[in-house]
C-alpha cells in the first residue's frame, strides 16, 4: 500500500479558499522587494522571514499588508500569480478559486484592470505549463465599508466574463457588521456573481448567520465557531452549505488554541459539506497536502473519508454542474486521475 503521503499526493483536488496575496513566498517577496528597491530586501531576507513569523492575528494582518505594499505593477501579479498556481499544481490541485484583496488595490488606488491582466497572464501560463485552472473571487474589507464594497462590486462585474466567478468579504470580522453589505451583496447575486464571506473565525455563530442571512453568502470561510450553536450546525448540514475549513490557519493566527481543538471531526460526522484549504498557505507555511495529513494525522480521517474531502472541495465549487461532473469523474477511473 502506498505512504499516506503518495495517497494524498495523488487525490485530485480544488483549492477554494487561498489568498493570491498570502501565497507569495518569502524568497518571492523577498525579489519584489529587490525589484522596488524596499528595504525589507535588506538583511539578506533576514527581515523577510521575520515578517513570516506569524502567531497571532495582528501580526499576520501585518505581513499581509507588506505583501500588498509591495505588489504595484502588472509584472508583479503575473510572477506571483505564475508562482502560486505553479506550487497549487504540485499539490495535485486541478483546479482554484483564488481571492484577490480587491478592496485593497482600490484603496491603494491602484488600476485593478491593469494588476488583473497580470493574473490572467501568470494563470494562463500556468495552466499551458501545468494544466491547472483558476476562476477568482474579488473580496471586500470589512472595515474599509460600504462605498469601497460597491467599488469592488462594480469591478468584478466588469471582469466577470474573464473569470472572476465570485464576491466575497474579509478583514477582520469584528468591524463591519454583514447587514451593512446586504444591498451590495444582493446586487452581486442579481450579477450573476457567486457569494462567499469569511464568518466564524474571530467572532461567534451570530457572525455566520449574518453571513447566511444578510449576505445571502454561499459558502462560509473557516465557520469553527459555529460549532458554539448546534442550531447553526444543523442548518449548515441541512442545507449543505459549504465550509472551508482552513486547519493551519486557525491556529496560526492565534484563533484556536489548540488544532485537536478544532470541530472539523464533529462537523463532518455531522454531515457538513468541507473542503479543506490553506487560507494564506506561505504565511502559515503549509501546503494543501500538508492539511489533508493533518486531517488524518490529527483527526483520524481515513483514505476513504480523505477522498470524499477531495470530491467535495469540488462539489463546493463554483462551478457548473458540467464542469464538476468533470472534474469528479476522476475519482471515478481506475488511476484516480
Ligand atoms: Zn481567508
Amino acid at each position: 500500500m502506498s505512504s499516506i503521503e503518495e495517497f494524498i499526493a495523488g487525490l485530485p483536488k480544488a483549492e477554494l479558499h487561498v489568498h493570491l496575496e498570502g501565497s507569495v513566498e518569502p524568497e518571492t517577496l523577498l525579489e519584489l522587494a529587490r525589484r522596488h528597491r524596499s528595504p525589507l530586501a535588506d538583511g539578506g531576507g533576514e527581515r523577510v522571514r521575520e515578517l513570516y513569523a506569524t502567531r497571532d492575528f495582528g501580526a499576520f494582518l501585518q505581513a499581509f499588508r507588506a505583501v500588498c505594499e509591495l505588489l504595484q505593477t502588472p509584472e508583479d501579479y503575473e510572477f506571483i500569480t505564475y508562482k502560486a498556481l505553479s506550487r497549487l499544481a504540485q499539490q495535485n490541485v486541478r483546479y482554484a478559486e483564488v481571492t484577490l484583496a480587491a478592496g485593497v488595490v482600490l484603496w491603494k488606488g491602484e488600476n485593478l484592470l491593469n494588476s488583473f491582466s497580470g493574473m490572467e497572464a501568470g494563470a494562463r501560463r500556468a495552466q499551458e505549463d501545468f494544466g491547472i485552472r483558476v476562476k477568482w473571487i474579488f473580496d471586500t474589507v470589512r472595515q474599509f465599508g460600504l462605498e469601497s464594497a460597491e467599488g469592488v462590486l462594480r469591478e468584478a462585474v466588469r471582469l466577470q466574463d474573464r473569470g472572476v466567478v465570485g464576491l466575497g468579504i474579509g478583514g477582520d470580522e469584528q468591524r463591519g457588521a454583514p447587514e451593512l453589505f446586504r444591498a451590495v451583496f444582493d446586487d452581486a447575486r442579481k450579477q450573476g456573481l457567486r457569494l462567499t464571506a469569511h464568518a466564524g473565525e474571530t467572532a461567534g455563530p451570530v457572525s455566520v448567520w449574518g453571513a447566511l442571512d444578510a449576505l445571502g453568502a454561499e459558502r462560509i470561510s473557516h465557520g469553527f465557531t459555529a460549532a458554539r450553536d448546534p442550531r447553526l450546525v444543523a442548518h449548515l448540514a441541512a442545507r449543505q452549505i459549504p465550509v472551508d475549513i482552513c486547519l493551519t490557519s486557525n491556529v496560526r493566527t492565534g484563533c484556536l488554541p489548540e488544532l485537536a481543538t478544532h470541530p472539523v471531526r464533529r462537523y463532518f460526522n455531522q454531515g457538513l459539506l468541507l473542503s479543506l484549504n490553506t487560507d494564506d498557505p506561505a504565511l502559515f507555511e503549509t501546503y494543501l497536502n500538508r492539511e489533508y495529513r493533518l486531517a488524518h494525522e490529527v483527526f483520524g480521517f481515513s483514505r476513504e473519508e480523505l477522498t470524499r474531502l477531495a470530491e467535495a472541495s469540488f462539489r463546493a465549487a463554483f462551478l457548473t454542474p458540467e464542469e464538476k461532473e468533470s472534474y469528479l469523474a476522476a475519482f471515478r477511473s481506475p488511476e484516480g486521475s
